[in-house]
């Protein structure tokens, strides 16, 4: 007995020790000293030349409901010309497939693969009668209180014109670099970008393009304020995408009055398939990117949550738990179901002839709209269910190398401009799509990520009412575009 007590003992002892040591890793320190001298940018122009981008509504309204406002997109891109002269004069400019823009600056080592910088015009509408809900008016690039107002101010006006303010600044240094750099502005991002990014990218593999050092575009940012309790702020870079699939599902009934109804009618059946599904979510897996992410967090969080963070081995079923507790990090952890359309029956006393449903999936890295459709037809498990795909889908991206040079690159410059030790960089997991999936193909080093911090309720107000970018936000995300171009250098 008291062998066994004292082997329990030893045991414990041994545990105890191993979650300290896994527990003690510091955050990693980063010298300061190497950050580069401060980069003057002329802030007022800067802020005054992106407010008046927001003024050009460059709509993306879903395909067949309205025209595209061509007038716009040229409203705003002769607004570009004319801020932008040293880049309009230095750099080769095209507009591809009538409203997508293509830079090209050639570098001074044509040997080595591009670099190529993404963004895009076009913004989501604003629902119509919630205009009078926005503090200052959509499409008024209004300034005040601190902040450029208006739609696209975010989502991604900000990239597209912080970048071109950039390239502005660095041509006006002499500089060149070594890597030649495209910049590729779509059109319809928030329909797909099928016109703008698929075209561009195919432009320019056309021309001879087949792979490049360093691929960017939206999808993450620098979140303020304490997430999972770490302290200043933290730069998310998304390494990979979910993907996207609508299934249809479809139950026919035969009609009839009702007055005689079947057990179930079509609709009846119909609730049953749903709850089915619903109750059956995708497996739940802590790996891949937001597996790096809590890696690369859990140093700054607070010692219990880091205990627990240091030690997946012992503790990943309840950190799993917790997030899966939680929409937001649920989705970063699984394949998500979320049922969006129902229709059925036409005439209070008439039986439905058919009933329908659309269940969208968000796939994650592993799983494929394969392998989502196949599991739906197992649980489903019943011929007289039709499914189908509506298309406008995509698999889960393949997942960047958060250790290759490209994301040297921009953790480099992220800590350069906002301060080696203000400032935690992390690959994550991007929920939502971005343009960039049509790339990633091509560069292992594809990365979704704007270097601007946003508020706390940023997320809410992208797609949303009173659309605002911070000026801080703004002038340092031009800065930092300037140290990340000359940053692309060290790059092999
Ligand atoms: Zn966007």
């Amino acid at each position: 007995m008291k062998r066994f007590l004292l082997a329990v003992v030893v045991l414990v002892a041994a545990l105890a020790a191993v979650l300290v040591y896994n527990t003690s890793r510091a955050p990693v320190s980063v010298a300061e000293a190497s950050r580069p001298a401060a980069i003057t940018i002329d802030s007022a122009g800067a802020i005054a030349r992106f407010a008046k981008a927001l003024t050009f509504p460059t709509i993306s309204w879903d395909p067949g409901t309205h025209p595209v406002d061509s007038a716009a997109f040229r409203g705003m891109q002769a607004h570009l010309a004319e801020s932008f002269p040293l880049v309009h004069k230095t750099l080769k400019h095209e507009v591809i497939n009538h409203l997508s823009l293509l830079y090209t600056w050639p570098g001074s080592n044509p040997a080595l693969a591009p670099v190529v910088l993404m963004g895009h015009q076009d913004v989501v509408p604003v629902i119509p009668g919630t205009e009078g809900l926005w503090q200052q008016p959509p499409f008024s690039g209004a300034i005040a209180g601190g902040f450029v107002w208006g739609r696209g101010s975010l989502d991604d006006k900000l990239t597209v014109l912080a970048t071109l303010e950039a390239i502005e600044t660095l041509l006006r240094q002499g500089y060149q670099p070594k890597h030649t750099v495209y910049l590729a502005f779509g059109h319809d991002e928030e329909i797909g970008g099928q016109e703008g990014a698929r075209v561009l990218r195919d432009t320019l593999v056309a021309r001879g393009l087949k792979t490049a050092a360093l691929v960017l575009d939206e999808g993450g940012a620098i979140a303020e304020g304490t997430m999972l309790g770490v302290p200043g702020r933290i730069a998310l870079i998304g390494v990979s995408e979910k993907g996207s699939l609508s299934l249809e599902l479809t139950i026919k009934g035969k009609g009839g009055h009702s007055s005689t109804p079947p057990a179930h009618t079509a609709i009846g059946q119909l609730a049953k398939v749903i709850e089915k599904i619903e109750a059956s979510p995708f497996p739940a897996t802590l790996d891949g990117p937001t597996r790096w992410m809590l890696d690369a967090l859990s140093p700054s969080m607070p010692y219990s949550r880091r205990l627990a963070m240091s030690n997946l081995w012992l503790f990943g079923p309840v950190v799993e738990k917790a997030m899966l507790a939680k929409p937001p990090s649920a989705a970063m952890l699984r394949t998500t179901t979320a049922f969006t359309m129902v229709s059925g029956g036409v005439k209070t006393n008439v039986l439905p002839i058919d009933a329908k449903a659309v269940v969208n999936f968000r796939i994650r890295p592993g799983e494929t709209m394969q392998s989502v459709t196949e599991r739906v037809r197992r649980i489903v498990n019943d011929t007289a269910v039709a499914i189908r795909d509506l298309g406008f889908h995509s698999d889960p991206s393949p997942v960047s190398d958060p250790k290759g040079a490209g994301f040297a690159a921009l953790a480099k410059s992220v800590r350069e401009e906002f301060g080696a030790n203000a400032v935690t960089v992390t690959p994550y997991l991007v929920i939502g799509g971005t343009d960039a999936r049509y790339w990633s193909g091509l560069s292992s080093q594809t990365f979704r990520f704007m270097g601007a911090p946003i508020e706390a309720d940023g997320l809410e107000r992208v797609h949303g009412t009173n659309e605002r970018a911070p000026l801080a936000s703004y002038v340092s995300s031009v800065r930092y575009l300037v140290r990340l171009v000359r940053n692309t250098d060290d790059i092999p």
